[in-house]
């Protein structure tokens, strides 16, 4: 039987209990696994921890703490939730390694790796989808080759 690696869902579940739109009121931000509900509506983990007066910032434990307990690295709030939503499907063997196995340690190296890659093309996604509405917003405004009237540096070194 085949191990189930990849039902890192967690960010859809949570997102269809919050609805089809859900999104931060106050930053935009839209991905299931960083949004809660308070008595104003939706807020993402973020500006909730900035408006309780909290840093943002936290230590991510990208092999989990069974595997390594010392290795951390700064993550905004939004994408640690998301990143141990990912985690928290990885196989119980692997989230636990009770022996401390070095086969194991490894699987989870490779799993950070993926779930890190997965949250980056989703942003990679929304990025593209922005540029492209403000190339067309461009576009409209200043014609087709709206950055000669921008004064814009080149984008690649010297014109
Ligand atoms: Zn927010």
């Amino acid at each position: 039987m085949e191990e189930e690696f990849d039902t890192g869902n967690a960010s859809t579940r949570r997102g269809r209990m919050l609805g089809p739109d859900a999104r931060c009121r106050s930053c935009g931000f839209a991905d299931g696994a960083a949004l809660q509900r308070d008595a104003e509506g939706i807020i993402c983990y973020e500006c909730a921890s900035a408006a309780a007066g909290h840093s943002t910032m936290e230590a991510h434990h990208p092999l989990g703490r069974a595997n390594d307990p010392d290795i951390t690295i700064g993550a905004p709030g939004n994408l640690h939730r998301l990143l141990d939503a990912q985690k928290a499907a990885w196989p119980e063997a692997v989230r636990k390694n009770m022996s401390r196995d070095p086969l194991l340690m490894v699987v989870a190296v490779a799993l950070a790796v993926r779930d890190f890659a997965r949250v980056m093309m989703g942003y990679a996604q929304g990025i593209a989808d922005w540029l492209m509405q403000l190339h067309r917003t461009l576009c409209d405004r200043d014609g087709e080759a709206w950055w000669l009237a921008s004064n814009l540096p080149p984008l690649w070194g010297v014109a």
